[in-house]
């Protein structure tokens, strides 16, 4: 088999960092050309889970790249000598009822701790190494970008490596829906029940996403029963508690209660630069500390954002001399930079004018009616308007904890729903939070 020179694979590895950073993954390192052989270029990855990521999103980029270094019409295709045992479910189920691809990056080590997900990192551990013993069923919540995804595709990783005969199945609530309906209308709900009530581990993404649809949720009250009673693994994630997920089933509410429930939060500056860190080690991005500093300080709320501004520094330096310093990082975080100025203090003395309360009050651990609203108003607010986690909000209320914030901030936005007086005084206060900011900010 013909071969590729090697400055022609490092053209093509140097191409898909510069062009497609979003794509490119630390494990990439690991990757090397078999052979270019009939106007094909193999590509050797270390197991098939990489090899299902490069197929899935980076075929094209790499016909670009593999073209670009070597000026022929070139394909590639992705192979592994480390194929996954043969999944023990018969073969026609997982092609009807196909489970979703596993994030190879998504794995315990990639993953950083702090006090934001301590307890549902140590409960996720728990449960891949006791399934069914540990914590069932395990329920995390918290926003969007926190690492919900990451932690489930963990515990499946561990299992699949220390127990494969466990057959860890991950699917997100969508599908399982979408499985539902199909097999309503296809009259292949045996197949489907089949499928999903013998599965070792069932592991359900985004559960949120049974509200409001009654028939799939009585389909996952009979699959959830099944497997509890076998005393198989269930472990659920959602954007909210099982308590505010909308027209949830008590039933569903009390099952999903009954085992762990913990909240992910936002994480904290230091969680927060650790993270980069990792981030960064893993795309192979060298990151000085100040640099870490700034994009930690500046994007709080979601980790996304967080790595999406790191590998937005990266792609930046690569179009000047490739070395990331603070003056790229703050180029690229510029826009970013301008949006989030409302502070917690400001919206302190802003609740303050508008209900006629001390700031001190607002403050303080006081409970009285007149200050026990317009403090969940602030909190409301700092939830809204800011990127503080939870718990540094609760800092500014004479140390409250994060489940008080939580609790505060719904009571206010379901109130907001049905109260258009209240309604109204809330958008007055944001908008002259907003402006009262951008004034300051243009002098
Ligand atoms: P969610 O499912 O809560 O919306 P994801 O699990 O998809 O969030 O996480 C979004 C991104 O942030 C992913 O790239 C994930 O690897 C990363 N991430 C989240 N939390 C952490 C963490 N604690 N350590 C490392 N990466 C994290
Ligand atoms: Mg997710």
């Amino acid at each position: 088999m013909a071969t590729l020179k090697a400055s022609e694979w490092s053209d093509i590895t140097g191409h898909m960092r510069v062009n497609f950073p979003d794509l490119v993954r630390g494990w990439f390192s690991t990757l090397e050309p078999r052979g270019l052989e009939g106007g094909v270029l193999t590509v050797g990855a270390g197991n098939s889970s990489q090899v299902r990521y490069l197929a899935k999103h980076c075929r094209r980029p790499f016909v670009e790249a593999a073209q670009a270094a070597t000026g022929m019409l070139v394909s590639v295709c992705f192979e592994t000598d480390n194929p996954e045992p043969a999944p023990s479910l018969s073969l026609s189920f997982e092609q009807e009822f196909p489970e979703l691809t596993l994030n190879s990056d998504y794995v315990f080590e990639n993953f950083v701790t702090g006090p934001c997900n301590r307890l549902a990192h140590a409960a996720a551990i728990a449960v891949s190494e006791k399934p069914g013993r540990a914590y069932n069923p395990l329920f995390l919540h918290g926003d969007v970008g926190l690492g919900k995804t990451h932690l489930l595709q963990a515990v499946c990783h561990t299992i699949q490596t220390r127990e494969p005969q466990q057959q860890a199945s991950y699917i997100s609530c969508e599908t399982f829906t979408n499985h539902f309906i199909e097999a309503v209308e296809k009259g292949a709900l045996n197949q489907f029940r089949y499928r999903y009530r013998h599965v070792g581990i069932l592991v359900i993404d985004d559960i949120q996403f049974l509200a409001e649809r009654e028939r799939s949720q009585e389909e996952f009250f009979h699959t959830f029963n099944t497997l509890h009673q076998a005393q198989r693994q269930i472990i659920m994630s959602a954007d909210c508690c099982p308590s505010e997920i909308p027209s949830l089933q008590e039933r569903l509410v009390s099952r999903f209660n009954s085992g762990l429930v913990a909240l992910m939060d936002r994480p904290c500056l230091e969680t927060r630069m650790a993270i980069i860190r990792k981030k960064a080690k893993l795309r192979c991005i060298e990151v000085p500390e100040d640099v870490v500093k700034l994009i930690a300080s500046e994007i709080k709320t979601n980790i996304r954002e967080l790595e999406g501004a790191l590998v937005k520094t990266d792609a930046l330096s690569q179009t000047r001399d490739g070395i990331i310093n603070h003056e790229i990082a703050s180029e690229a975080l510029g826009t970013t930079m301008n949006n989030h100025m409302v502070t917690i203090p400001s919206i302190i003395d802003r609740v303050s004018v508008h209900y006629g309360v001390r700031v001190s009050d607002l403050q303080s651990r006081k409970r009285t009616k007149s200050v026990v609203f317009p403090r969940q108003v602030c909190m409301y607010l700092g939830r809204e308007l800011t990127k503080h986690s939870l718990g540094e909000i609760g800092g500014f209320f004479g140390g409250r904890d994060h489940s008080t914030v939580l609790h505060s901030s719904r009571l206010i936005k379901e109130a907001r729903e049905s109260d258009p007086q209240l309604n109204h005084a809330l958008e007055e206060i944001t908008t002259l939070l907003i402006r009262g900011q951008q004034t300051r900010g243009s002098l």
